[in-house]
């Protein structure tokens, strides 16, 4: 049975039991019309393989850029839901498009990006989304989603709710401006902007945050992971002055229903950062990214999780919504 070893950033060991790359929409269609429930992956860098799977891997590989100008200095940007993201963040850096710069070095590829509304330094996905072409896994038949119908939020989409696991997504549309407009909002960026003897450049923006990123982050081609584990959680108001009481250095931030509170802070009040169990552990710079050392099973790593999950719950009484999706039975 192949193995998905290469296929997925943790590095986790899983069979399954057959992989097929697509490279045109027809060939996907031709893959689930007789296996409607293939599991798709595309760079394998948010996904944790608890099992061994027991059916068919579509590898999406659908790829092409195309340009569109439009009024008024916008520029349209159509991608083939295989193209690495990042190919199109350097893509349209050279073209200076404005837009995605801050979404630089974000693993994965572009089909995946509107399953959790990729997000990093000031910029979401949803915030230069035009629409995206997926096909119904039942149907085969093409749907196009615009920008309300994605049901955008923080890390989530329509496709990981009410559609989830209800169609493969083939193409994805932003738009850009051609105008100058940097988004420097994240203090760190603006810090280094400022330490630059000329205005910053859009390639200055997108060197500065893949410096910072990689200064925080483990390289999955160094130790394995999936970024950020869990979702940062919102709490309520009252929740949070409970909490502020008890723990006046808390962080946080305002959020649309409630406050924010870093994950990465609970995780490291509970005791895990940089603690290692067996092939696994929280990360020594970043508690929220968990790492496998070399060896971990999907097992393992899910069930370090579920322990870290349940420390922060009895601690704080705050629930660690898991960012990472689990692919096999839990
Ligand atoms: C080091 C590191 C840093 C990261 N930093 C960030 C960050 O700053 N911000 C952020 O938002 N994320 C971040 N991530 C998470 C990850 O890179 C993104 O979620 C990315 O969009 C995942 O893309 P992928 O192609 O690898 O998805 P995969 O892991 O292949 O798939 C993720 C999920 O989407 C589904 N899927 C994949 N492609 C399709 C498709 N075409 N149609 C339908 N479903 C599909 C899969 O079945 C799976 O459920 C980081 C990950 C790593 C390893």
């Amino acid at each position: 049975m192949p193995s998905l070893k290469s296929y997925n950033t943790f590095g986790v060991s899983s069979v399954c039991s057959e992989i097929i790359e697509c490279t045109s929409v027809d060939s996907l269609r031709q893959v689930l019309r007789s296996n409607p429930h293939a599991c798709v992956i595309g760079g394998g860098s948010n996904i944790l393989l608890v099992n061994d799977i027991d059916q068919t891997v579509v590898i999406n590989k659908l790829s092409g850029i195309e340009v569109k100008h439009l009024a008024n200095d916008r520029v349209l940007v159509k991608a083939g839901a295989g193209v690495v993201w990042d190919d199109l963040v350097n893509f349209c850096v050279s073209k200076s498009y404005y837009g995605i710069e801050n979404l630089t070095a974000i693993p994965g590829s572009v089909g995946a990006a509107p399953m959790q509304n990729i997000g990093a330094y000031g910029v979401e996905l949803k915030d230069v989304f035009l629409d995206l072409k997926a096909m119904h896994r039942n149907t085969q038949e093409i749907h196009i989603f615009n920008n309300e119908d994605c049901q955008f939020g923080y890390r989530s989409s329509i496709f990981k709710n009410a559609e989830k696991d209800q169609y493969v997504i083939t193409e994805v549309s932003i738009t850009l401006s051609r105008i100058k407009r940097l988004n420097t909002s994240y203090a760190p960026v603006q810090i280094a902007v400022d330490h630059l003897t000329e205005d910053a450049s859009i390639e200055d923006i997108r060197n500065i945050i893949r410096d910072i990123r990689w200064s925080k982050l483990p390289r999955p081609s160094n130790l394995g992971n999936a970024g950020s584990f869990f979702k940062n959680p919102v709490i309520s108001d009252s929740q949070f002055t409970v909490l502020k009481n008890k723990y006046p250095n808390i962080p946080s931030y305002p959020a649309q229903n409630g406050i924010k509170i870093p994950a990465g802070w609970l995780i490291e009040q509970a005791g895990w950062k940089g603690k290692r169990v067996g092939e696994t552990g929280c990360h020594e710079k970043q508690s929220l990214v968990i790492v496998n050392y070399g060896e971990a099973t999907g097992r393992e790593i899910f069930n370090h999780a579920i322990n870290v999950q349940s420390s922060v719950k009895s601690i704080f009484n705050i629930y660690l919504d898991m960012e990472v999706n689990i692919v096999g039975a839990m």
